[in-house]
């Protein structure tokens, strides 16, 4: 990954120290030896407490056009000026509001960038051509002391490869920047992991062109009603976004993303669903989901990122787990949605900008899936029934479902039928360790599709649990009536193995004919 640079006619290539440095014990000499390094026009990146930043001389026209030749960024997208004392804001700008005194003393070094008109000494470089400029003081001690011995201004936007998700650590910065920067100063993990909330202070309320982990309400606590820019979240798509940045597909991975919209139990439904027809073509996805719903999945490539109780941790691990899924094999991404209120909103803002708007509606797939377990119900739970459900799970069905078998009869958990067993083996398939249960009441509901072996079954169940509360009656059948076929299935107990024989071969009949059935259900591409 080294870039070669021409000078003078030769060849060099630029090579990248990384440094560990420790935020609790700072290394003064490391500091200011890359404070040189800006000084003398040099890239050097750092951490924040939002992302690493891409260190510059903000007042340095030259390394404003290095940065945006190692990001690859279009040079029409401003970078944020850093600062580290509150004293030094008025140099570069032409007047300060008093809001936004106001607002530094409570938020400022923190996740808050504002925006100002600008004054002569900062170049257009820095400013992408405008007149305004846009101005933060971090919270990192790293950041801080570095700032301060560069000279007090330092532009630093995101120390990612323009387009990638940002990084929230050294190695991320490494990954896109290794050859095309001077230094990097590694200080682990950062802690917010979103960039900072902007905050344009040079209109009337003052306007939140991009959300982040100081949120509307707390803004307003301080001065009163702020607007939002209204094309963050893709609302007001005709109007392009105030923050030049925003405009960009950002913070992409290399696959597919896709937010799964819904109430959370379909969005689960929905994603197991796409996952499990993917896995049937051979195919992985990946599956962004949290803490709370992780247990969920089962097919695909998931990871969990975070709680949903305490969003912060969903900020803190997003780029992350956007970046670990350009190392898996996927082609497409399947995320669930997240609330937008508080750092939820900065939270979505990221994540319909990674998907480049994409949204799928999770009940569009839910519809399609007419029930979700299967039950096949016999008297005793010891023969038919489990081999129903064992030559089922051998099916390829189009649809993941819970296919299991009840008794109306069973008193104790008793194992299968030796000879039932027998004819299993002989069919490559085997019950053994399976025991007999019971159906319970709750079986019956909307989800459950319940397929007695004989009509006798269902006669009774439709009598003992008829004018039953909270009893679900319109989804039992007799397999060979929800298959339409006339073939009965006898109880073979007490008979030669040869029947036991002929049963199999019946069922197993009667569950292809099903199988047609149900995923006949789900036809149609996810
Ligand atoms: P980054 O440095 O990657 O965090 O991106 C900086 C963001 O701040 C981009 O979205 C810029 O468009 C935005 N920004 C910087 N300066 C200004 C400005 N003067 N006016 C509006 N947006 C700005
Ligand atoms: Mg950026």
């Amino acid at each position: 990954m080294l870039r070669a640079n021409r000078k003078n006619g030769i060849i060099k290539f630029m090579e990248t120290k990384i440094n560990k440095i420790d935020r609790n014990q700072i290394d003064e000499e490391l500091i200011q030896e890359a404070g040189v390094i800006l000084k003398e026009g040099g890239l050097v990146a750092f951490p924040t407490e939002t992302v690493y930043g891409l260190g510059a001389n903000a007042l340095d026209e030259e390394a404003a056009k290095k940065t945006y030749a190692a990001k690859g960024r279009p040079s029409d997208n401003p970078l944020i000026v850093h600062i580290a004392d509150l004293e030094d804001l008025d140099e570069i700008v032409e007047s300060v509001p008093q809001e936004a005194i106001l607002l530094a003393q409570q938020f400022w070094p923190g996740p808050l960038t504002m925006i100002f008109q600008k004054s002569s000494i900062v170049p257009y470089g820095t400013t992408g051509g405008l007149e305004t400029v846009a101005v933060r003081m971090p919270k990192d001690p790293i950041a801080l002391k570095l700032i301060l011995a560069a000279g007090g201004y330092v532009s630093a936007p995101s120390a990612n490869t323009s387009g990638r998700p940002s990084p929230t650590d050294a190695k991320h910065v490494w990954n896109d920047l290794n050859g095309k920067i001077d230094m990097i100063l590694d200080g682990g993990n950062v802690e917010i992991g979103l960039e900072s909330t902007i905050l344009d202070m040079t209109v009337t309320p003052p306007m939140i062109l991009r959300p982040g982990a100081i949120t509307e309400e707390m803004l307003e606590e301080v001065i009163g009603t702020v607007s939002v820019d209204k094309s963050i979240m893709g609302e007001d798509t005709n109007s392009p976004p105030k923050a030049p940045g925003m405009k960009y597909r950002h913070y992409a991975p290399k696959a597919n993303l896709m937010i799964v919209e819904g109430d959370l139990k379909e969005q689960i439904f929905a994603i197991r669903q796409i996952a499990y027809e993917r896995s049937r073509e051979g195919k992985q996805v990946g599956i962004i989901a949290t803490e709370e719903t992780v247990g969920f999945y089962t097919k695909g490539i998931i990871k969990n990122i975070g709680s949903r109780e305490n969003e912060k941790t969903i900020a803190r691990n997003l780029y992350r787990v956007l970046r670990e899924f350009d190392e898996e094999d996927v082609s497409e991404i399947y995320s669930e949605l997240f609330a937008v209120s508080g750092i939820g909103s900065a939270i979505m803002n990221r994540l319909e900008k990674a998907a480049g708007h994409s949204r799928i509606l999770a009940h569009d797939i839910v519809k399609k899936q007419r029930y979700r377990r299967i039950v096949f119900v016999s008297d005793s739970d010891t023969c038919r029934g489990p081999i129903a459900a064992q030559i089922l799970k051998q099916k390829d069905l189009r649809q993941e479902y819970w296919i299991d078998s009840k008794g109306l009869v069973v008193l104790f958990s008793e194992p299968i039928n030796q000879k039932a067993e027998a004819v299993m083996k002989s069919n490559q398939l085997s019950l053994e360790g399976y025991t007999s249960k019971p159906l319970v009441p709750k079986d019956l509901n909307p989800d459950t599709l319940i397929l007695a072996m004989e009509q006798n079954q269902k006669d009774k169940m439709l009598s003992e649990y008829a004018n039953q509360d909270g009893i679900y009656l319109e989804n039992i059948y007799t397999l060979n009536e929800f298959v339409n076929d006339d073939l009965v299935l006898p109880d073979p107990y007490g008979q030669p193995l040869t029947a036991y024989g002929e049963c199999y071969e019946k069922i197993n009949i009667l569950i292809d004919k099903l199988v047609t059935i149900l995923n006949s259900f789900t036809e149609g591409e996810v």
